[in-house]
Formats: C-alpha cells, structure tokens, sequence
C-alpha cells in the first residue's frame, strides 16, 4: 500500500464523525498521490501525517446578551490548519452548520488556495455556530465583541489574520476589528476586509467573483474562446455571485439565471448585478425579515421568479456554470443535466460546491472544471494584498488592486493547467491546483524541519 492510502485509510479512521473534512482531506491526498510516491523523502518526514493535522484548534464560549436581555451561548473557533508559508490566514463563518469538522475541512482547503495565490500566507479557518439572520445590529456588535473578547489573544498581524466568510461581510468585521483594537490598544492590519476609511482595500468586495470570471476567462482564452456571447448560470446571490456576474457582463457574457436559498430567478435579459446588490444589503441591514431574492422581479418585469430549491438553475441550457453558494449543492443530478444542456465550463466560486461524483462526472464528460480553490482564490489574494498595503501604510488605487488580482488569477491558472500536464493529466484542473499548492506548503515544510 502506498504512503498516500496508509494515510487516507488512518484518516477514514480517527475522523469518521467529520465528513467534510474527511471529503476535502481524501480529495486532496488521492490527486497529489503521484507528487509525494515521487518523494520518498516526503514519507521519512511523515510529512502527509503533518499536514492533515491543524498546527492548533482553538474553541471558546461566546456569550451575549440579546435584544430581550437573556445571555446567549454560542461556540467559537479558530483552526490554525498550517503556518508553513506564512501566518494563518482565512476567514470567519457564522452560521448554525459551523462545528470543528466544518472549519477543519475549510481551513485545510485554505492552506492550498492561500499556496496557489503566490503570497506569503498560511491557512486557517475559524467562526461560530452563531445564526446571523434575524438579528439586529445591536446583538450582532454584542455578538462579535464577545467573539473577538477571546479570540484576541491567538491572532496579530504577523500571527494569524482572519477575514469574512459566510455571515461574516463588512460589517461584522468592523465590530470585530473595533474591539480587537480596544483590547490590545493597537491598530493593525489583524483583520482583511475591513472598511475603505480604516486600512480595507478597494475591490476587496468584488475579488472573489472577479477573480473566478479572470480565472475562468483564461481558460477560455487558452481554447481560443472568450466569455463573449457566453450565457451564464450562477448558484447563489451573495458577495461572490453578484460581482461574478458583473465581470461576466463586462466580458460581454450574459448571466441569466441565480438563486438564494428561497428559490431562484431567470431573467432574459441578463441579471442585473445593481439590483442584487440592493438585494444583498437589505438582507444584511439588520432588518432582514422578508428581503429575498423573489423581490428582483419588482425591479425587473422581464424576470420570473421560481419558488423552491435554488438549485433549480442547473436545469438551464447554459455554456458556464458558477456554483457560488456553498458547499455540496451542485449533485450527481445536477452534473447530468449541465452537461445533457450542453454546458462547457464549471467555475467553483464557493468552496467545494460540487459533490466528489458531480466533479468527476463533469470531467469525464467533457465539461471542464475549475475547483474553487484555484478558482475562487481572488477574495483571500485582495486580503494578502490588503495586508500588503496596511504594512506600508499605503492604499492602492482600485485599478491596481483589481489589475494585480487578474494578473494573478490569470497566472494561476497556467500554473495550474502546466502542472496536470506536467503529471501527465492535461486538462485535470483538480489535480493540477492540488499538486501546486500541496508542492509549495511541502517544500517549506521540509526546509522548516519536524
Ligand atoms: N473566506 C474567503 C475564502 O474562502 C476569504 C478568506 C480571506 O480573505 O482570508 O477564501
């Protein structure tokens, strides 16, 4: 038995209660299987039975006192996965589904996405099982002030430095950042995504979905095609999805369909990203009771409005899918039916939105797929560049950030595509970004010593 499936068989083992983790861990060590037997070195050091387990998990209460005066117990989480290439760095999920295996399985994909971008990051996750929606303003600052009361002391600009993710928006990272401040009476680049007015970068907001367009659109361009004239499918309406759709626009593709989590919406004339994003800040406004996405037929008469599951979009013909919502809501079922509607492309702008059998269905059936790890690394590389900038005390143009964000992704991905073909596996984008991050994390790892 090789080095790589001893490791796989222990993990299925000690880790059978934390599936995602398990999922994400096994997709990782069966595509990079090839680069470590080709190191035997790599199993003296026990280098996969390293990187499989965080540096730290850090678990605290977080209580709160609500609009009705009762305290409230939440959990928190830091998953400080691995520092090989520099501080932990990811972002923050509040939502009732986070437990440790959640976080694990996130920060583990964080060490390799955070490898491919190029910069100095390490990969961490962390956040709470706390539920955003519903609350007001008020319990949401009380809420991320007892969060950051504990988690203060584990994170620091050259440490660890958390950002947004489910839940976690502008916002939350203000009060966050705001009481991080008060209690170490420091101000410093701890957190990404914060405010213009207080060392945030512009188009940190947009780079996730702008990245994963650039990213997609490269890989179009290396088949001599282009986004022009391409009609697009988008899962989701959040951060990621609205500014996807925008830079699909601006490439003169044309999205026609998205979704949250009520139902979904088709609109012939291509979506039109200013109404989602009027959308996306009511529902966060703190007076979100009744806001979704069924209200964009309001605004737009041509659109329709489907009630039900959003995953109602992969039904539509469409030639590029982006799957933006959140993990394992693109199915078996799903693949099939983009890929009989003649679909060419699937673009992962969430993490690990396709279950393992719709990926490899996808693959073996012509449609090319870009996973998210690669393909959504724009949001955390505006935040390393976010931490550039708050280390010279300088702010960068939004021209400049955005033309290094397509700069790189679009590096990224010839990174990524020259690396499967290096392996022998053209055109296999899944290994191709597994075996480049994983070769830069275990390089610094064996200069680093055990
Ligand atoms: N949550 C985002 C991700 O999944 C961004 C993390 C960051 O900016 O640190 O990559």
């Amino acid at each position: 038995m090789s080095y790589t499936q001893r490791v796989i068989d222990e993990l299925r083992e000690r880790y059978a209660d934390q599936p995602e983790f398990l999922q994400a861990a096994i997709e990782v060590l069966e595509t990079i299987e090839p680069a470590v037997e080709a190191h035997p070195e790599f199993e003296e050091a026990s280098l996969l039975d390293r990187l499989v387990e965080p540096e730290r998990v850090i678990m605290f209460r977080v209580p709160w006192v609500d609009d009705a005066g009762k305290v409230q117990v939440n959990r928190g989480y830091r998953v400080e996965f691995s520092s090989a290439i520099g501080p932990y760095k990811g972002g923050l999920r509040f939502n009732p589904t986070v437990t440790v295996g959640m976080l694990k399985f996130l920060g583990f994909e964080q060490i390799f996405k955070n490898a491919l971008t190029t910069l100095p990051m390490g990969g961490g996750k962390g956040g709470s099982d706390f539920d955003p929606k519903g609350k007001s303003n008020r319990e949401i600052m009380a809420f991320c002030q007892s969060f950051m009361t504990e988690l203060f002391r584990h994170i620091g600009p050259n440490t660890d430095v958390p950002a947004g993710d489910l839940g976690v928006g502008g916002r939350e990272i203000g009060y966050l950042f705001g009481q991080y401040k008060r209690l170490r009476n420091e101000w410093s680049g701890v957190l990404t995504g914060k405010g213009l007015t207080f060392g945030g970068s512009l188009a940190r907001t947009e780079a996730t979905g702008y990245g994963l367009v650039y990213f997609v659109d490269e890989y179009l361009k290396s088949q001599g095609d282009s986004f022009e004239g391409k009609s697009v499918v988008v899962h989701g309406s959040g951060n990621v999805a609205i500014y996807a759709i925008q830079k699909v626009a601006q490439l003169g593709g044309k999205t026609i369909a998205c979704s949250d989590t009520k139902g979904w919406v088709e609109d012939p004339e291509g979506i039109d990203y200013k109404v989602l994003e009027d959308i996306y800040n009511a529902k966060r406004s703190g007076h979100d009771q009744g806001v979704s996405l069924a209200m964009y037929v309001d605004q737009r008469p041509g659109a329709t409005w489907h009630e039900g599951e959003g995953r109602g979009v992969w039904q539509l013909p469409c030639d590029v899918a982006l799957p933006c919502a959140r993990e394992n809501t693109l199915t078996l079922e799903d693949a099939q039916a983009l890929a009989a509607n003649g679909c060419k492309v699937v673009g992962e702008g969430a993490n690990m939105p396709t279950t393992p059998d719709a990926t490899i269905y996808l693959m073996e059936h012509g449609v090319a797929f870009m996973p998210g790890k690669a393909a959504n690394a724009g949001g955390v590389l505006v935040s390393g560049l976010e931490m550039s900038q708050n280390a010279e005390h300088l702010s960068w143009t939004f021209d400049e950030v955005d033309g290094k964000l397509e700069e790189l992704m679009r590096g990224m991905f010839h990174n990524v595509d020259d690396t499967a073909r290096e392996y022998g596996h053209e055109g296999n984008f899944v290994m191709g970004a597994n075996i480049a991050g994983f070769m830069k994390v275990a390089d610094a790892m064996m200069a680093q010593g055990v």
